[in-house]
């Protein structure tokens, strides 16, 4: 399966209001396949198809918790609760992290694949990953959640993403832990 590129803070695309699914069809499945293989690639929890480039309302997740990877289409968060702070990170915002406050529970609705209904109850990882991949849909990036100092502080690096220099990534056997790598 072809892995798409991701695209990187600065791309415009990043910004957009994803459009609705309305036809699942094989194109949106081959889609989601590639994005999974994408995700995989990167180490990421998740991946939203804005950051390859697709303004559909849809993601894909995997959070290595034995059940594979997820397709989520049209997702709403339909209510939420509690507060939780987790050091967030985006595969789109490479190589920078940054403690975040938001809700903790989250309950999900949206269907998958075969148009079936889900309805999903979340905390923790998982209500953030939700959290976060939705924000993509919305054209939000994580560093709009930043207070004023982490956003003094990360002005510079993220002048240099924006201007198209990537920090390095670490070579395959050194990947950071999953719990300090956060990619979604
Ligand atoms: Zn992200």
């Amino acid at each position: 399966m072809p892995v798409h590129e991701i695209r990187v803070i600065g791309d415009p695309v990043l910004k957009q209001i994803a459009r609705e699914v309305t036809d699942i069809d094989g194109a949106l499945v081959r889609l989601c396949e590639d994005m999974v293989d994408t995700m995989y690639e990167a180490a990421g929890l998740g991946l939203a198809a804005p950051q390859v480039g697709v303004q559909k309302r849809l993601f894909v997740y995997d959070l290595r918790e034995g059940d594979g990877p997820q397709v989520i289409v049209n997702p709403q968060i339909v209510e939420s609760d509690g507060e939780w702070v987790y050091e967030e990170g985006c595969l789109s915002v490479p190589g920078l992290s940054w403690e975040i406050l938001r809700p903790n529970q989250i309950h999900v609705t949206g269907v998958d694949l075969d148009g079936n209904e889900l309805s999903i109850e979340a905390d923790e990882l998982a209500g953030r990953m939700f959290q976060h991949e939705l924000d993509h849909l919305n054209g939000v990036l994580l560093v709009e959640r930043l207070d004023d100092d982490q956003r003094k502080e990360a002005r510079k690096a993220l002048r240099q993403l924006m201007m198209g220099e990537r920090p390095a990534r670490p070579p395959r056997d050194e990947e950071p832990a999953r719990k300090g790598l956060s990619l979604r």
